[in-house]
């Protein structure tokens, strides 16, 4: 259409990759102005985990708009607010025994990140923050400081300070912890980092490649971070509300972070909506220190209890996350065992898996292809080298397997086309990230 064209700004991304009008969607199905059929692997980058207009939460968003319920209340209580930390805490946080106060925040996953470095600086009076390679927290300032992306990091225009960085588990390969390394410059006076007030990581790095952090990994950090009283920020806003299996992507480390951001598919129907949890000892902030207009979102606060009470009220939904998880696992093994060259490898955990293709330029060929077959999925990483698999968690096994199978089809005809793949992913860095 001439007009996206005409007076919509050039930092349009997505758009780019999928150029189809979209009108219509239902559960993982997306439809075209002309009502050609897509299935979503891309799920709106995460937000989507229990599908596009889920039919069990749909009729309980129209009746409450039928009934003028509160659509815009400032931080005000409010009955649809009440109800939502109601079963937050009775069916999340207590089952988990887990003791968190939560902050309702602006809409979008930055402004929750935004809150949490905010609150932690100014609980230790301390600047700095460790953040890790490859990790990705949003792209307002303070968020933008603690990414890592160079694309994104260079439109700042200004200085991004208050952040150290650290490699990330696997950086430096297998066998390193680089949790050593972090304890060794938090020990060292000298070592040129700055003490921080506390360290935010993701358990699975989405926009960073899929790459997924070890159980062990993640408790040696939390060990390093009590040893130097240093607080441990987990920002789940796309590895959490069930990505992973279970609905905090750290739970099955048995790790208790002081601080938890969550965001996209928190909401439940892919409305804005953003909250950080913290230990009750570290609610420190004077009434109204840091606001917002948008701060709780009424709308979403009904969805996310529809979503807490269907699908988070027992072990069901979060087995079947991880039994549709296995299968993906063993399927994308294979692909990469039958069309890989040796040179790709499988990354992730749950349903927050990828393919990694070494090199951009492969990885988008990839994608390419599987769009022209109908299937709506993205790359993730420094070269958008990985084929992001990020389906909604609802999906039926019928178009698990169709996707995953279109998948298949691409790269097999991708990689019949390539000669062979350059062992140098730099030959390619030219690729620009997408996202
Ligand atoms: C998407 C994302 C954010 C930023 O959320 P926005 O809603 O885009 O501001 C922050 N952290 C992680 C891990 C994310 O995946």
């Amino acid at each position: 259409m001439k007009i996206f064209d005409e007076i919509e700004s050039e930092v349009q991304s997505y758009a780019r990759s999928f150029p189809r009008v979209f009108n219509r969607a239902k559960m993982e199905h997306l439809y075209d102005e002309e009502e050609n059929e897509y299935l979503d692997f891309l799920a709106g980058a995460g937000t989507l985990n229990y599908g596009h207009n889920n039919p069990l939460f749909k009729p309980l968003l129209m009746d409450y708009i039928e009934n003028d319920g509160i659509t815009h209340g400032l931080d005000m209580h409010t009955k649809a607010k009440g109800e939502f930390l109601e079963a937050f805490n009775e069916k999340i946080l207590k089952p988990r025994d887990l003791d968190y106060v939560m902050q309702f925040t602006g809409p979008t996953g930055t402004n929750a990140v935004e809150a949490a470095l905010k609150l932690a600086r100014n609980i230790k009076g301390r600047q700095n923050i460790i953040s890790f390679t490859n990790g990705f927290h949003g792209v307002s300032l303070g968020s933008l400081a603690a990414t890592g992306n160079s694309h994104h990091r260079g439109a700042a225009g200004v200085s991004l300070g208050g952040v150290s960085r650290v490699p990330y588990d696997g950086y430096l390969g297998d066998e390193i912890d680089t949790t050593a390394y972090l304890d060794k410059v938090l020990s060292d006076s000298s070592s040129g980092i700055d003490k921080p007030a506390a360290v935010i990581v993701e358990t699975v790095q989405g926009e960073g490649g899929i790459n997924a952090a070890s159980f062990e990994w993640l408790r040696n950090l939390e060990k390093v971070c009590r040893k130097h009283d240093v607080l441990l920020i987990i920002d789940d806003i796309q590895a959490g509300c069930g990505r992973t299996g279970t609905f905090f992507s750290f739970e099955e480390a048995g790790i208790k972070p002081d601080m938890v951001t969550l965001s996209k598919s928190l909401g439940g129907y892919g409305l804005p909506f953003a909250v950080v949890l913290f230990k009750p000892e570290l609610d420190q902030w004077k009434p109204g220190e840091h606001n917002g207009t948008f701060r709780g979102n009424n709308f979403a606060f009904v969805t996310a209890k529809a979503a807490i009470d269907h699908y988070w009220s027992d072990d069901k939904f979060s087995n079947e996350i991880k039994q549709k998880g296995k299968y993906i696992k063993s399927r994308l093994e294979k692909i990469v065992d039958l069309y890989g060259d040796g040179n790709f490898t499988t990354c992730g955990r749950g349903m927050f898996q990828g393919i990694n293709c070494v090199n951009g330029e492969i990885a988008g060929n990839i994608t390419r292809n599987a769009f022209q077959q109908g299937l709506i999925i993205e790359t993730s990483g420094a070269d958008d080298q990985v084929v992001k698999f990020l389906c909604p968690l609802v999906i039926s096994q019928d178009s698990l397997k169709k996707g995953i199978d279109i998948v298949e089809q691409a790269i097999k005809e991708v990689c019949a086309k390539e000669d062979q793949i350059p062992e140098d992913s730099d030959y390619f860095d030219d690729a620009k990230m997408a996202g």
